[in-house]
């Protein structure tokens, strides 16, 4: 696991159970991804980072409510709270992350018509976050995830991975689902392997 950089995908104070688009448990993943950063020498976390008028937000399209599904662009959009907007405490890393191991950071989600699950493109593919330049030149051939959200940007993020042939790992105890539907986690998990992705406990890492 050396040479692989870790991706820690969207641990942002929105994404907590507290927060406007809370995440049931996601605070638990943190020790856990705490405990592993030492580990990699190049860590990388992904932000949501959404102008405030974002197309994302229900508030966003008068007359419509969260959850409720557009198309924006040819592309289907699922409309959410209001979340991580740029320079506001929402969007900030939760306090508890070690913050100081982070080698790197990738915006997403910048562009208020269009979203961008992916730690690597807009939900189009129209334009990449930096984050396949910035490992193509340092070579780093494989990537271990973590985060928030294993059903939307977490999987989004891990098919592209797999897509542009890095080797992927995802660490499935550090990661928490928004399950809109029950069964949205344990689909994405299917969904990642079949993709080839390779999932993993953070013992496996923690052990050696
Ligand atoms: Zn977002």
């Amino acid at each position: 696991m050396k040479q692989c950089a870790l991706l820690i995908v969207d641990l942002q104070n929105d994404f907590m159970p507290e927060g406007p688009l809370g995440v049931k448990r996601a605070h638990d993943i943190v020790p856990i991804i705490n405990a592993l950063m030492p580990q990699f020498s190049c860590v990388i976390a992904s932000r949501d980072w959404h102008p405030e008028n974002h197309v994302s937000f229900a508030n966003s399209h008068p007359g419509m409510r969260v959850g409720d599904h557009i198309h924006v662009s040819g592309i289907e959009q699922i409309l959410w709270p209001v979340h991580c907007v740029q320079n506001t405490t929402g969007a900030d890393f939760v306090p508890a992350l070690k913050k100081e191991y982070i080698s790197h950071q990738i915006y997403k989600g910048t562009d208020a018509t269009i979203d961008s699950y992916s730690a690597f493109f807009d939900n189009k593919k129209l334009r990449s976050t930096g984050l396949r330049e910035y490992l193509e030149e340092r070579k780093i051939p494989c990537i271990v995830l973590a985060g928030l959200t294993t059903d939307y940007c977490v999987l989004y993020t891990v098919k592209d991975a797999c897509d542009l042939g890095l080797q992927t790992y995802v660490l499935r105890d550090a990661c928490r689902a928004v399950n809109m539907h029950p069964d949205d986690e344990k689909k994405a998990f299917r969904e990642m392997e079949k993709r080839g992705a390779i999932l993993i406990e953070s013992l496996d890492l923690l052990r050696n």
